[in-house]
């Protein structure tokens, strides 16, 4: 069985470097370059005699997946549709802006959140995502962007700037993986860990337990609405009330001296009324954190009645959090024109291969 070698531990790739005839020096190399510089292929490992190579390939996959689709938007948004080993498909998002680019990553196969508004939701959760698997999505999207700027000047130097695991699934729903895969990209690949963001649902038990262990990523919280009834409208999985998320909230802050930040999606007459803002900032008056407004990006397949609100609707809301001394950051929608949000690619790939078969 073909097992991925990052899903082991340093020393079970030793022993198998070992097994298949490498020498001590050549498979110390071997774990160096997987574990600490990321190496995606047996092919590159070129210190190794061609036979242990081979012989190692019957025995260890380096990439956790393919890509085989893409979508580019006209922003720069570039979407990668993975297939995992199993057949199985994620997303991952690169998001040029400015000096930034920011990675989204997917931690599990689908979602069972199964919020109104998302594509990701739509067809429920397969399985949990491997660390591997996580790491996987970082390695590519590094190899990618090089591989841009060699082949175009502009992207020269271009490089990831932040990770947010916020893609396809629940991240507190596979915490074992995703942290074994953020502690491999801030500690083994030396990817500063301030610019990791970890972006939940809900769940403030565990992100309580989370903080209390003082991890050095960034929390986002997914809260969409400070109304309870509206909230489980947007999100009908949820079982904790707004306030018991902004407590968890406020316990990472106490733990880790870092500001959190609430995600808003904001859907055009259900939560962008100015009524929407106050309620906001009755439940986050005094709270060390920031708002970060996300207006909704359209999805096949949901609700008719779930829709985009205008850019002078968002600023408005933004405007009146501001008046009210809630820290609020937002951007015009990016990405918006070709399978931009979430889960939206690879909902497009499950369909047409329904439909083949
Ligand atoms: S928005 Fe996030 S939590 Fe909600 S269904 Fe989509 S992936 Fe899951």
């Amino acid at each position: 069985m073909i097992r991925l070698a990052r899903d082991l531990t340093r020393d079970d790739v030793l022993a198998i470097a070992n097994d298949k005839g490498a020498k001590p020096f050549q498979a110390r190399a071997l774990v160096e370059a997987i574990f600490d510089k990321g190496l995606r292929s047996l092919e590159r490992a070129t210190f190794l005699p061609k036979d242990v190579r081979a012989a190692l390939e019957s025995e260890l996959a380096l990439a956790a997946s393919r890509i085989v689709d893409r979508s580019v938007s006209s922003d720069g948004t570039v979407k990668f549709l993975h297939e995992l080993s199993d057949g199985e498909t994620i997303e991952s998002v690169l998001i040029p802006d400015g000096d930034r680019t920011t990675l989204c990553v997917s931690s599990q196969v689908g979602c069972p959140v199964a919020c109104v508004f998302c594509a990701s939701g739509l067809a429920g959760v397969r399985r949990n995502l491997t660390s591997a698997e996580i790491v996987d999505q970082f390695l590519f999207a590094r190899e990618h962007l090089e591989a841009e700027g060699q082949r175009d000047t502009d992207q020269r130097g271009r490089r990831l700037t932040n990770v947010v695991v916020m893609g396809l699934g629940e991240p507190m729903l596979n915490l074992d993986n995703v942290e074994a895969a953020l502690r491999m990209i801030s500690r083994d690949l030396e990817f500063s860990p301030r610019r990791i963001t970890i972006s939940t649902s809900g769940y403030p038990d565990r992100v309580v337990a989370l903080a209390a262990r003082a991890l050095p990523w960034n929390l986002a919280i997914s809260l969409h609405a400070a109304d309870s009834r509206l909230r489980k409208d947007l999100v009908p999985t949820a079982t904790k009330e707004p306030r018991e998320l902004v407590a968890a909230a406020r316990a990472w802050f106490e733990s880790t001296g870092r500001e959190p930040t609430f995600e808003i999606v904001l859907l055009r007459g259900q939560n962008d009324r100015l009524a929407d803002a106050d309620a906001l900032i009755a439940l986050l008056r005094g709270q060390a954190c920031t708002v970060n407004l996300l207006p909704w990006n359209p999805v096949a397949g949901v609700e008719p009645w779930i829709a985009t609100p205008t850019d002078e609707v968002v600023q408005r809301f933004a405007e009146r959090l501001e008046s009210g001394g809630i820290k609020t950051t937002w951007r015009r929608r990016r990405g918006a024109d070709r399978d931009a949000a979430c889960g939206q690619l690879r909902l497009r790939h499950v369909h047409s291969r329904s439909e083949s078969y």
